[in-house]
């Protein structure tokens, strides 16, 4: 049996915890399992390395931006095997491009194009247990390039993937993917299983227990995906194909996602081809628009836009928008917002979802400024200083704490 195992940040966030991961390995090892260990950079350290390049500049060459933070993660990668070896369990580090991960030459947040697994094969025909560097692999070039924040668990996914390994699992400081975050919502109860459509839009939505892209591959690869806590030996939550039962739950989580601010465009003309140029300008840039609301037009000719985005993508919507100079009257950022999000593919088979949700954000007083809807989740843009208050009271009304 092959498993793929990712220890996040505060899995391997320190010397002790290194040495306890590597007793964890060891047992599965033990259990007759073949293995391959991702690991993240210790917690903290990642952040440590955006910090030293800003230093210097808020604009970094991203070829060596990239090598610099990839640097965090084949420091716990080279530490893990160093502790099996020394614990006498045959052991390899490879970084991602030891590991034979092609990626495109997207610096920051490259894509996988593919995987080589010819090293890994070698080496797991050798019975060594494999510690992979998460978050990274190289371009076409050799150039060494990082997935994106939390990356890591992309590389679990994509690796489990390609080497058709039976499961992937993934080890965090909480035993399981939960009905909302239990740092918010200390009531929140584990589930043992969740569909990866749901746990995409909880992802996609700021849950970040797992990274949304590797939800998505797993989907794409059907790789069976385990969320589990390095603390405890709890069994943790299967992340599955959706079964016939789990629409009798009409929801299975709410999420809040404090990384928002919203623009608003005045006096926008409102002319064929205007909301093209606008939106296009943000996508060319990478930026990730969520809401978009746009008013009636008046019969000046003239219509208020507005939509989200994320608050590190705000300096550079701010500056693209500014290009519009002569089709926009003025611009207004808000920062003092936050999204609320409800998550359940029940909502499909179920109707008055979104109703309740509207009429306990009433009861609490709290304006809904903005919202949207998909087939299985509904999503509200309100005051930041209400997101925690409505996650506890949308938890409890759909009964999430029973
Ligand atoms: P790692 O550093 O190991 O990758 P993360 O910090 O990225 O771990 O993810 C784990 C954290 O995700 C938990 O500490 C928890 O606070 C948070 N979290 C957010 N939403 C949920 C949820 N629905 N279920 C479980 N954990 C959640
Ligand atoms: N160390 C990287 C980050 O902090 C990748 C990861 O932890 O998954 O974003
Ligand atoms: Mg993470």
């Amino acid at each position: 049996m092959l498993v793929v195992q990712k220890y996040g940040g505060t899995s391997v966030g320190g010397l002790d915890r290194i040495e306890s991961v590597a007793n964890r390995v060891i047992k599965a090892k033990d259990d007759n399992k073949d293995l391959v260990v991702v690991v993240s950079a210790m917690s903290g350290e990642t952040n440590k390395l955006v910090g030293y390049a800003d230093s210097f500049t808020s604009n970094a060459s991203k070829r060596e931006y990239d090598m610099l933070l990839s640097s965090g993660e084949q420091v716990t990668a080279s530490l893990l095997a160093i502790a099996l070896i020394s614990k006498g369990y045959d052991s390899i580090a490879m970084s991602g491009k030891d590991a034979g991960i092609l990626t495109d030459d997207n610096h920051t947040y490259a894509r996988i194009e593919s995987i080589d697994t010819t090293n890994m094969q070698k080496a797991l025909d050798n019975n060594k247990i494999i510690v992979v560097a998460g978050f990274q692999g190289a371009n076409a070039n050799g150039d060494i390039t990082t997935l994106g924040r939390g990356g890591s668990d992309l590389s679990a996914v994509a690796i489990a993937g390609a080497l058709n390994a039976d499961i992937c699992e993934i080890y965090s400081d909480v035993d399981g993917i939960y009905t909302t975050d239990p740092r918010i919502e200390p009531h929140a109860k584990k589930l043992d299983s969740i569909s990866y459509d749901e746990m995409l839009e909880l992802s996609s939505l700021g849950a970040k227990v797992l990274q949304n892209r590797s939800v998505e591959l797993a989907k794409k690869l059907g790789v069976k995906l385990y969320a589990k806590s390095s603390f405890s030996d709890d069994k943790g939550t299967l992340i599955q194909e959706e079964s016939d039962n789990m629409e009798a739950v009409v929801v299975s989580g709410v999420v809040l996602d404090k990384n928002q601010a919203r623009v608003t465009l005045r006096g926008v003309s409102d002319r064929p081809g205007i909301a093209s140029e606008i939106f296009t300008s943000l996508a060319d840039e990478g930026i990730v628009v969520d809401m978009i609301i746009q008013n009636v037009g008046t019969t000046d000719g003239l219509t208020n836009l507005g939509f989200t985005v994320p608050q590190n993508d705000f300096e550079k919507a701010k500056e693209l928008m500014e290009h519009f100079d002569h089709d926009i009257h003025a611009i207004d950022f808000d920062f003092d917002v936050c999204k609320v999000s409800i998550v359940g593919v029940g909502m499909r088979s179920h109707s008055g979802v979104a109703a309740t949700a509207f009429t306990q954000m009433a009861k609490d007083n709290i304006n809904i400024e903005m919202i949207s809807t998909s087939e299985i989740k509904i999503s509200m843009i309100i005051n930041d200083k209400y997101g925690e208050l409505a996650i506890r009271e949308l938890h409890k009304i759909y009964n999430l704490d029973k």
